[in-house]
């Protein structure tokens, strides 16, 4: 039993950043499952190839850059496409977190977690939609969060950088949305990851995350794919600038 054509995506290759764990990892291997050649991508080459060897199938490669670094996304990409070939889906995933009171937030802090989760989509984005407008199609996929909506103390940086991506977001879908390549974002809710585990840890917060979503339970990795694989897909053709978010309803109630 096969999905509906409209949802077919095998034989495409993706490249998502930040995927040598976590959620980047759940949607590469969402992807790979989906029957695309993929791509996976962090600064730390030996995780790389330990993430590689878990994922199935034959067509998986790796790409170590750092995102925040312009020269290294331009050779980065150059090289991915010359290796592997033409990228026709792009996952922005790489990001971080930086608790902290605004008041004690550091500057070079606050570039870090802007130049990681904000800057990075710029010039990964930018570079890939250069060959992809070309091609005349593509899709790029910008992890946004629930933050992108919501915020609350300690994690100010954090929210701006998201809130921004949802914007960024939407204006790469004017501008390269006339050739061919639909820009959305996916916005996880409460996610159990390495970047959230100090959360899960405290008891007091998990109770409240279980509190506050209608599906009553923290996120998990997989429960992410699906929209990757809608956002990517045939399906999701005429669907650009959105924001679809995955959060067990958390964004929707008070
Ligand atoms: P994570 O477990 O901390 O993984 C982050 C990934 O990004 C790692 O593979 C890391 O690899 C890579 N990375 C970080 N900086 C990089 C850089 N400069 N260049 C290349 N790769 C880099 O995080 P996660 O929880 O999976 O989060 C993934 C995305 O989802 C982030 O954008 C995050 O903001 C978003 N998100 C997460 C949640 C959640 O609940 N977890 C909720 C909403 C949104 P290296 O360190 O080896 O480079």
């Amino acid at each position: 039993m096969t999905a509906h054509p409209l949802f077919d995506i095998s034989g495409r290759t993706a490249l998502v950043t930040g995927s040598s764990r976590g959620i980047g990892l759940a949607l590469a291997r969402g992807l790979a499952e989906a029957g695309c050649t993929v791509v996976l991508n962090g600064r730390d080459e030996d995780r790389l190839a330990e993430a590689a060897a878990e994922l199935p199938g034959g067509t998986v490669h790796t790409a170590a850059f750092d995102v925040t670094d312009g020269p290294s996304v331009a050779d980065g990409i150059a090289d991915v496409e010359e290796r592997v070939g033409p990228l026709d889906i792009l996952v922005n995933n790489a990001g971080m977190q930086l608790r902290a009171p605004l008041l004690e937030f550091t500057d070079s802090d606050w570039h870090r977690i802007l130049d990681t989760n904000l800057t990075s989509a710029f010039l990964v984005g930018r570079e890939a939609a250069r060959r992809m407008t070309e091609r005349g199609h593509g899709k790029i996929i910008n992890i946004c969060s629930l933050q992108s909506e919501v915020v609350r103390p300690g994690i100010a940086p954090y929210a701006a950088t998201k809130g921004a991506l949802k914007m960024l977001t939407k204006g790469m879908c004017a501008d390269w949305g006339p050739s061919g390549v639909q820009v959305n974002g996916l916005g996880p809710g409460y996610i159990e990851t390495e970047l959230t585990q100090p959360l899960v840890e405290d008891e007091e917060f998990g109770a409240w995350v279980r509190r506050r979503t209608p599906a009553g339970r923290w996120g998990r990795t997989r429960d992410l794919v699906g929209g990757v694989l809608f956002l990517a897909s045939p399906a999701a053709d005429f669907v650009s600038g959105q924001v679809l978010y995955v959060d067990g309803g958390m964004t929707s109630v008070l």
